[in-house]
């Protein structure tokens, strides 16, 4: 089947879903959105494992014109979330855009006819004068290749390919990795597996999580009366913001926020031998900052080991650890995370002169203007690109600066008459140059650890250097003067 639409959406995660929505808005209705997937959702469709939760307040994680009143608790559930999303794409009839089962595999830019051309997995092919790529940054589980794996005769499995059919119960179970989805999922089998082995290679800092339900009373409010909501949504959105202050402006002030961490860990964890191993040795929000109240009492079961030293074999029915100790094992779960600074490498996207954008960002460092546009790839647009992602605060926020931002650059393009609006290579090289600068005084450069926000070169390639409400500002006006608009040949 052949295509031709103005706008390709890819995803239909909070990026894809978001930017159909303003599209439709703005009266645009000739879009169509691929999705790889039998369901919409990305992130809470993927991540059914169980405890799985979003870490900022639901009331700030969520779309701003969208909110839910009904959220049952602070941080809601991956059920509740995939259930809003799923309420929104219906509110905005988004399906019939939709098309699921439906893997982009490549996509060209043909520059004589100022279009791209994009095929699929399932041998569709769709061109488009734009394309928006909402294809998620945590999205492709980073699986590690542990030695002797292939040995291995029992069940493994991805946080986030939780298999629901296999019965953990009484099973001897080998977690690997204490990341985001590893803290959530520890505590909620702990009690019902045989036992349990968590191989650590880095503790994180782990904050009190202020999680509570939400009472009727507060919903019949949000509810009744939304400005309510919206104050607290604020006040959420701005609490967080003033957090971007250690992580970006003076690391030292992280050190209140650890003091508050290691209370925590010292009244969760009575013995002295396991304290020193969950203790951190780099300066908070280097790596991911996490929020738990019941990851470290899971730790204190009787049948759940915490182990420092590392994999170094895996055998049929176990796993040697690096002090040569051997762990017997039914399942391995990877709570490993995902591919982030590499997750390009799966999309196959050729710009102008048939310039590999994969290969192009492998040999000089992934670089865009607003983690948006790139230069010598006109049209195409990324949703929470490179150097968008945060530490801190809500992503949904930088998703919604980005989709106004692109519904300009779409309306720039038609009231210029011009088929292709490129971003001029001097201002993506100045943007990347000040960020750069920023983010190796931040707390991921100074914070001595090494983070998957970095690349192989140790370059901050995921994270915005600082506070949201300038992303905002910046991104509110698309400043035409960044841009070459050029006519159809
Ligand atoms: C467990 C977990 C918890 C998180 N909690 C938070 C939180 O509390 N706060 C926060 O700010 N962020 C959180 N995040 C980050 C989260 O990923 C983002 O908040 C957000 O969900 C990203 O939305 P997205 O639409 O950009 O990407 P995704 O939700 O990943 O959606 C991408 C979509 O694109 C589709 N896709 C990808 N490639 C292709 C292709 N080639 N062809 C067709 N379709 C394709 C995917 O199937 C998917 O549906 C969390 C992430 C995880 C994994």
């Amino acid at each position: 089947m052949h295509r031709e639409t103005k706008v390709l959406v890819i995803g239909t995660g909070f990026s894809g879903l978001g930017m159909a929505i303003e599209l439709k808005r703005r009266g645009e209705h000739d879009f169509v959105v691929l999705e790889k997937a039998a369901d919409l959702g990305g992130t809470w469709r993927d991540n059914s494992y169980p405890g799985c939760a979003c870490d900022v307040p639901s009331h700030m994680y969520s779309f701003s014109f969208e909110m839910n009143p009904k959220w049952s608790r602070m941080f809601a559930q991956q059920g509740e979330i995939f259930g809003y999303l799923q309420r929104v794409a219906e509110k905005y009839r988004l399906r019939p855009h939709i098309r699921f089962n439906t893997k982009v595999s490549g996509a060209q830019w043909d520059d004589e006819a100022k279009r791209w051309h994009v095929t699929t997995e399932q041998g569709d092919t769709y061109t488009a004068q734009a394309l928006v790529a909402g294809v998620g940054a945590l999205h492709i589980p980073n699986i590690p290749e542990l030695p002797g794996i292939e040995n291995f005769g029992g069940k493994t499995f991805h946080s986030a390919q939780w298999d629901h059919d296999y019965d953990l119960t009484g099973k001897r179970v080998a977690v690997i990795g204490t990341g985001a989805s590893a803290i959530q999922f520890v505590p909620e089998i702990a009690g019902r597996v045989g036992s349990m082995k968590i191989f650590q290679r880095t503790p994180p800092w782990i904050m009190p999580k202020a999680d509570r339900s939400i009472n009727g009373w507060e919903q019949k409010l949000f509810r009744a009366l939304p400005f309510t909501q919206r104050a607290y949504r604020n006040f959420v959105y701005w609490t967080r913001e003033s957090s971007a202050l250690g992580f970006a402006v003076n690391p030292k002030i992280m050190q209140f926020a650890q003091g508050i961490a290691v209370r925590h860990l010292k009244k969760q964890v009575p013995d002295p031998a396991l304290r020193r191993k969950l203790k951190p040795d780099y300066t908070m929000g280097c790596k991911r900052v996490l929020i738990s109240n019941d990851f470290y009492p899971a730790l204190g079961y009787p049948n759940v080991d915490l182990v420092t030293d590392k994999v170094s074999e895996v055998r049929e029915k176990s796993i040697v650890d690096s002090a040569g100790v051997e762990h017997e094992v039914d399942v391995i779960i990877y709570g490993t995370g995902f591919h982030v600074v590499d997750s390009f490498d799966y999309l196959d996207i050729q710009g102008k002169g048939g310039v590999d954008l994969a290969k192009q960002w492998r040999q000089e460092g992934i670089e865009t203007y607003y983690g948006i546009t790139v230069s010598g790839f006109p049209n195409l647009f990324f949703l929470l690109g490179p150097n968008t992602g945060l530490g801190h605060n809500s992503v949904v926020f930088m998703i919604e600066s980005q989709i106004r931002y692109i519904a300009q650059c779409l309306r720039l393009l038609d009231q210029h008459r011009a088929a292709e609006l490129d971003v001029r290579l001097e201002a993506q090289q100045e943007f990347n140059t000040e960020i750069q600068r920023k983010l190796t005084k931040g707390v991921w450069t100074q914070g001595g650890c090494k983070s998957w926000y970095l690349d192989a070169q140790g370059v901050n390639r995921t994270v915005w250097p600082g506070f949201t409400w300038r992303y905002w500002m910046r991104t509110k006006r698309v400043r035409a003067e960044d841009y070459v608009l050029t006519a159809a040949k």
